[in-house]
């Protein structure tokens, strides 16, 4: 997730180091000595959702969602994670299958799919979803609700990432909860933070990282 705005006013490690002075270095120490305890499933249950499945919300939600799902995933009250690849589609995420339509008075989404492989999916209260819309791809924030659910998917490292297959069966989202443009999808996924996605950004070209 890097440095930047979200991290101000937070107490970082009891106060070793300031929310200002904290970069990406910080952040590569944090994750070498998560990989230190040598049980790479546990470190992902720890925080490979959050890494992978806030971002999107830091760089697109809008200010009303943020306030309302940041604190609470950095705080370790809430989980989220990135809902994005399927059975038909991984790499091909144009080829997904998982799709949201507006109701007809346009306020909400109604989201219908399967999502598989989604680490930490067992246990998120929320779950950042790549669906096909009629403009594209589009990226929304579902909360866990009635109609969707999560089962448990075996790997070959441990159940403690949480690894989950999704299922959204007629999911009522509100159409504030949508990150970025409508058809805007790819954009909102493949970004990496606000700095880099700004600076990455010129004129009508726009540079991302894959
Ligand atoms: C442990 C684990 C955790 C995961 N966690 C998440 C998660 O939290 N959220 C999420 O959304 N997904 C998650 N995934 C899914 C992961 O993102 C996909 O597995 C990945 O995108 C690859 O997709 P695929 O498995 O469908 O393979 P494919 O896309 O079918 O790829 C199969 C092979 O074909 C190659 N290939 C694909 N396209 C091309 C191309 N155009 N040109 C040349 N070669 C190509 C690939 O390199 C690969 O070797 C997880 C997967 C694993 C194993």
């Amino acid at each position: 997730m890097g440095p930047g705005k979200h991290l101000q006013g937070l107490s970082l490690m009891n106060g070793i180091v300031t929310p200002e002075e904290f970069d990406y270095f910080h952040e590569l120490v944090i994750s070498q000595e998560i990989t230190r305890c040598a049980a790479r499933g546990y470190g992902d249950g720890l925080n490979a959702g959050c890494v992978i499945g806030l971002p999107p919300v830091l760089n697109f939600g809008s200010p009303e969602l943020k306030a309302r799902v940041v604190p609470d995933v950095l705080g370790g009250k809430k989980f989220i994670c990135l809902a994005v690849s399927e059975a038909h589609a991984g790499s091909d995420i144009f080829g997904l299958q998982t799709t949201a339509t507006k109701t007809e008075d346009g306020k909400h989404w109604i989201v219908n799919g399967h999502k598989k492989w989604i680490t930490n999916g067992m246990f998120a209260d929320y779950f950042t979803v790549g669906c096909k819309t009629e403009d594209g791809f589009t990226v929304i924030l579902v909360e866990r609700q009635e109609g969707v659910s999560t089962k448990p998917i075996k790997t070959s490292y441990s159940p403690t990432a949480g690894t989950a297959y999704i299922t959204f069966d007629e999911v009522k989202v509100p159409v504030e909860n949508t990150l970025g443009e409508e058809g805007g999808g790819i954009f909102v996924m493949l970004s990496v933070n606000e700095q880099q996605f700004q600076s990455r950004t010129m004129g009508n070209v726009l540079y991302v990282r894959t």
